[in-house]
């Protein structure tokens, strides 16, 4: 029976298919005593399980060929080790289950093996991982990781965390719904990278049966579970209409009166970089420069690695601009040799730039590749820091660019209260604004961007971050300088013009969003758009402050 739940849209588009839980790592199995006369059946359970995960592997590695097939196997035969067959053999024998007789076993091997010189300690991790998906056939769990699927599906997690997708592949995932995770979350913010349909904050997510067929509506936040085929030609029909309309809107972004607003490109590094050539960003507005740092969970990468990856990306615009933000370390993007381990509150701690002028000799590298990467290009390079607080900060960061020699625009992004109700002060340190809008939503409201309980205060909409936007842009204004938005707000096609009615000078997204937003912006004038902001900026709630700048724009 077709069924309807609701979470937040958070990125465009359709999806329908077979539901595909991201697993969960696995837990330890209870230490169960069985009777004597089970052991037989426990360990053929044992063998049987043992033997699917390496045919598994294998399989999967013949697939994929080259190096990871070589790792595959032999991850398969590390499954089939006879000497740790043998130690489960005889734990199930004095009484364990299966699965706890595969988890002390594994324990066992681990041990030796964390303990036998680098190399065989780096098969730790493959260690476990064969013993997860042999502990998770045992207990009838979803794998854990990333799903095993050779099919698209609809991938549904708790939440997900940059290091989890970096192991998606693309092809594969038609839409993402998670349980966790407001607008803001990096859920959101890959889905939109993908350009797949996402909804997240939905409560019960984790019950969707595996293997059940939904319909994802990425704008409405709806999911159909069960669809009937009425439902899903329908939902097709919609999205194929919307995509039409989108295809005849082109150039560069203006209002219908011609007042230009650059649409920009939010991405993670070279591989995002076709899709924003082809939804015709203008340059790119923000570069998270911090998926370079996921490799290598012990050091950054080197300066040569830093510089191959930039000039990628800075040649892809050729005359256009490409912000590029310093490594945002810290918080819910924790890095080993960085990130202080004992903080209480990792959000309010030692994250962004103060992570780097804590570790000056990282920023160094970082500014210095930058430099290289950009020598020769007649690309406008502009290099900004997160998590500015105040004019100290600013400065600080300003004179880390000069010393590195930089060549380029310096700039703060505005993600801390203090940072928008200071702006002028900061503006005498650095050439530009660039408004963080999910952090800011989250400092201002006191909102952990990680928790979809409080989604509702992740709300780009609400009067209060509009009130932060207008202080920064008016600011900007005063001070000859620019003040672009670069946080998941600049996303929403409604929420873009109000931005623009604010002063916002160019709005910066996942490329997927910029057709949609560079066809609303098109269909108004910038005195409609002030208008539309005066009418949001004086609603007392997010809802409300929709409600009353699409009256304004529809002409209500
Ligand atoms: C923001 O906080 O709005 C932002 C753009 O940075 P990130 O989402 O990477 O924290
Ligand atoms: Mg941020």
């Amino acid at each position: 029976m077709e069924t309807t739940l609701r979470g937040v849209g958070v990125s465009h588009g359709v999806a329908i298919g077979e539901v595909r839980h991201m697993g969960t790592a696995v837990l330890e199995p209870p230490a169960k005593q069985i009777p004597a006369e089970e052991a037989e059946r426990e360990q053929a359970r044992a063998r049987k399980a043992v033997e699917a995960v390496a045919a598994d592997l294998m399989a999967r590695g013949n697939l994929a060929g080259g190096e990871a097939q070589a790792v595959l196997e032999a991850q398969a035969m590390m499954a089939q080790d006879p000497e740790l067959m043998a130690d489960v053999d005889r734990r199930i024998t004095v009484g364990s289950t299966a699965e706890r007789a595969v988890y002390d076993a594994f324990a066992a091997y681990r041990e030796l093996l964390a303990g036998a010189g680098e190399y065989l300690a780096g098969r730790v991790a493959d260690l476990d991982d064969v013993r997860n998906r042999i502990v998770a056939r045992l207990l009838g769990v979803p794998m854990p990781g990333v799903p095993d699927s050779d099919e698209p599906y609809v991938l549904v997690a708790r939440d997900l965390a940059p290091a989890d997708t970096a192991l998606l592949d693309p092809a594969l995932v038609l839409g993402f719904v998670t349980e966790e995770g407001g607008p803001t979350s990096h859920s959101a913010i890959l889905a939109r990278a993908l350009g797949v349909p996402a909804v997240v904050a939905l409560p019960g997510a984790g019950e969707l049966a595996e293997g059940t067929v939904i319909a994802v509506d990425g704008s409405t936040g709806d999911i159909f579970v069960n669809p009937s085929d009425e439902k899903k030609a329908e939902l097709e029909a919609a999205a194929a209409a919307r995509k039409a309309a989108l295809a005849a809107s082109t150039g560069p972004g203006a209002t219908a009166d011609g007042h230009k607003v650059p649409l920009l490109a939010n991405v993670g590094g070279p591989s995002d970089v076709p899709a924003a050539v082809e939804a015709g960003a203008e340059g790119v507005g923000l570069f998270r420069t911090e998926f370079l740092f996921l490799d290598d969970s012990k050091k950054a990468p080197s300066e040569e690695k830093q510089i191959e990856a930039y000039r990628q990306v800075l040649e892809a615009f050729p005359e256009g601009r490409v912000v590029v933000r310093v490594l945002d370390a810290g918080a819910d993007k924790p890095l080993d040799f960085l990130t202080p381990a004992d903080e209480p509150n990792p959000a309010l701690g030692v994250r962004g730039l103060r992570t780097l002028l804590d570790h000056p000799e990282v920023l160094r590298t970082q500014l210095t590749a930058l430099a290289k990467a950009a020598e020769g290009l007649p690309v406008y390079l502009e290099v900004m820091a997160p998590m500015v607080a105040d004019r100290t900060d600013a400065k600080a960061f300003a004179d880390a660019c000069r010393a590195a020699g930089l060549q380029a625009k310096f700039g703060a992004m505005v993600e801390i209260p203090s940072a928008a109700l200071r702006a002028r002060s900061i503006l005498q340190e650095v050439e530009f604004l660039s408004l963080g809008t999910n952090d800011l939503a989250q400092y201002t409201f006191a909102a952990d961007r990680q928790v979809g309980a409080v989604s509702r205060l992740q709300d780009p909409w609400q009067p209060a971050l509009l009130d932060l936007v207008a202080l920064s842009a008016e600011a900007a204004k005063a001070e000859g300088k620019s003040c672009g938005v670069c946080g998941e707000a600049a996303s929403d096609p409604l929420l873009a013009c109000v931005l623009t009615g604010l002063g916002v000078t160019s709005l910066s997204m996942g490329s997927a969003s910029i057709p949609y937003v560079r066809a609303t912006l098109a269909k108004y004038t910038l005195a409609q758009c002030e208008r539309a902001a005066a009418a949001a900026r004086a609603a007392d709630s997010a809802e409300d402050a929709r409600n009353a700048a699409q009256a304004v724009l529809s002409g209500e």
